[in-house]
């Protein structure tokens, strides 16, 4: 089990469902020994689980709440949006890698998550027809937000997003009020893989 008492994550249900969701069952078979650790883990194609710390961090700066629609870009396993799932009402993911995708779908519905909806798909055009959201976060570096991804945002909603380079990132989170003006923070610096445009 994943140890409970992270220093800066103060909301209780974030805490509960880093507790209840298995990540040994987000990672490859041969890499389970290593899901109670707190560090990123290869998931295939290059891409990777994050670390349990950071996807409790930034479920918390998303301040979400159990009515909330949450869009998350980046699938990958999986692992995030089922952290979401449990402090959201629902969540939607794309992914664009159709094996990740694909896996993750099975994987979520396999383990029983019933308000998680995987979409194969380049994140940079969000997910118009469920849209707004309350909530987006993107589990990959941006160069900048992607204009569609604010635009889904919905007024009074929180978006967060790694945001630089290859080795210089920084966790953004933008506020959109309810007259639709962003103001943006930059929190925590932070080491994702990077947001790639088009599909595989
Ligand atoms: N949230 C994931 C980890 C994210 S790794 C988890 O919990 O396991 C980043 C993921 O973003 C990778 O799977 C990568 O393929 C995906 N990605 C990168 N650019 C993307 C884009 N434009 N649209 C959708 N997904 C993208």
């Amino acid at each position: 089990m994943l140890p409970l008492t992270y220093w800066d994550i103060h909301d209780p249900r974030v805490l509960e469902a880093i507790r209840i969701v298995p990540r040994e069952r987000f990672v490859p078979p041969e890499l389970q020994q290593e899901a109670e650790e707190d560090r990123p883990l290869p998931i295939g194609q290059g891409q990777t689980i994050s670390q349990p710390y950071i996807v409790a961090y930034m479920t918390e700066v998303l301040r979400v709440d159990s009515e909330n629609r949450v869009l998350e870009i980046g699938t990958g396993s999986g692992y995030q949006a089922a952290v979401l799932s449990l402090v959201a009402k629902e969540v939607y993911s794309v992914e664009r890698i159709g094996n990740l995708a694909m896996a993750a779908r099975e994987r979520l519905k396999t383990l029983g998550y019933g308000n998680i909806h995987v979409r194969h798909g380049d994140g940079s055009s969000g997910w118009p027809e469920s849209a707004p959201f309350d909530r987006i976060m993107i589990t990959a570096a941006v160069k900048s937000e992607p204009p569609a991804l604010v635009e889904q945002l919905r007024p009074g909603g929180f978006m967060v997003f790694p945001q630089g380079g290859r080795r210089v990132q920084y966790l953004v989170r933008i506020t959109k009020d309810a007259q639709g003006s962003c103001a943006r923070e930059s929190l925590v610096p932070v080491v994702f893989v990077p947001f790639v445009r088009g599909i595989l």
